[in-house]
């Protein structure tokens, strides 16, 4: 099976989504990248060690913003000069706009929240978690190229010490692909690792009682140099940022440490850190439901256990 897979770079790094989804497809079969824009004959090589045999590039000054149009342009014509039988890519906001552009405009079918890639047979089949993430069915494709939207963080990208052939590529751009302009990006100032690349991660929950008490987070993940997550609750409640929000509608995270302080766990919450290395509950209930699927659970007051437990990891650290 041949796979063309949308690599998305950002400061001169290939972004771990779209390398997830490379390693996947290198393990199913042949597959080839594609970087689009500034830098990308610069980053293109790197793919090699994670499975791709040939690397697409163009650095046309149409992609110097990050706009799908021209996107669909450059992904059609691949499509038309190389027939992939698949085109999978790691879910963005802009791998989301640009797989579906590209599959109306080659009529491909598109199945998207994917978790996993398998072949069955010759078949490829994508496994999609439904009905609020508690089952997981089959999706397939009736026709190629077979389109797919993987769920950001749910594919792991594996090193694999190969080497890619780099090739530079022309798009024809459409007319309509070229109106739209860029007018402002803003950015998210943050310190600290984002929740998808810490390998510790602190997590509160409304049991936290109020904004303020994120700080009991804060300090833990800072003592632990990870980053803070968050619960849809607490998100919606307004006392932490969405781009913290861990589960179904938030992130799916996958760190060596999870502790999770006042959060009752949720099936929506669990699905987004379940993959997570060791899972570490403090809840005064001792019958919330996290404490089924969690590794080591403290009953207790968290305004009482955080402090102590930052104290404890600060002073083994030898930092007070
Ligand atoms: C379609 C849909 C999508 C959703 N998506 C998400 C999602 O992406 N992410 C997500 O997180 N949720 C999501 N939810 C919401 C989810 O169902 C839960 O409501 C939410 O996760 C609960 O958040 P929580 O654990 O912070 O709050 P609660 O469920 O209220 O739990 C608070 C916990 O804190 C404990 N507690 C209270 N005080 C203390 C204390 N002093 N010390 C220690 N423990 C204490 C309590 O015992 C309780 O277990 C979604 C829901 C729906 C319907």
């Amino acid at each position: 099976m041949k796979f063309l897979v949308f690599l998305e770079h950002y400061h001169g790094e290939l972004e771990k989504g779209g390398l997830g989804v490379l390693s996947k497809a290198a393990s199913l079969g042949e597959a080839a990248g594609v970087v689009l824009g500034p830098e990308a004959r610069e980053v293109a090589g790197g793919a090699g060690a994670y499975g791709a045999s040939t690397v697409y590039v163009s650095e046309d000054e149409a992609f110097a913003s990050p706009l799908p149009q021209p996107r669909v342009d450059a992904l059609a014509a691949l499509v038309g000069q190389t027939s992939p039988d698949a085109v999978p890519f790691g879910a963005s906001v802009l791998a989301s706009d640009v797989a579906a552009g590209l599959a109306a405009r080659v009529g491909a079918g598109l199945n998207w929240d994917l978790t996993d890639l398998v072949l069955e047979g010759d078949e490829l089949v994508g496994k999609r978690p439904a009905l609020g993430d508690t089952v997981l069915v089959d999706v397939g494709w009736t026709g190629a190229p077979r389109i797919a939207l993987v769920r950001a963080g749910a594919l792991d990208p594996v090193e694999s010490g190969g080497s890619a052939t780099v090739e530079d590529f022309e798009v024809g751009f459409s007319d309509f692909s070229t109106l739209a302009t860029l007018v402002e990006q803003t950015q998210e100032e943050s310190s600290g690792p984002s929740i998808e690349d810490a390998d510790v991660i602190v997590a509160g929950g409304r049991g936290l009682g109020s904004p303020e008490a994120f700080s009991l987070c804060e300090q833990l993940a800072s003592a632990l140099g990870g980053a803070v997550g968050a619960t849809r609750a607490v998100v919606d409640a307004g006392w932490y940022p969405y781009s913290t929000q861990v589960g179904q509608t938030g992130k799916t995270v996958s760190p060596r440490l999870y502790v999770a302080c006042g959060i009752s766990g949720a099936i929506q919450h669990k699905v987004g850190m379940q993959g997570s290395g060791t899972i570490v509950a403090i809840n005064k209930d001792p019958n919330a439901p996290i404490f089924d699927f969690c590794d080591l659970g403290v009953v207790g007051d968290l305004h009482q256990v955080v402090p102590k437990l930052t104290e404890l990891v600060r002073a083994r650290r030898g930092d007070h």
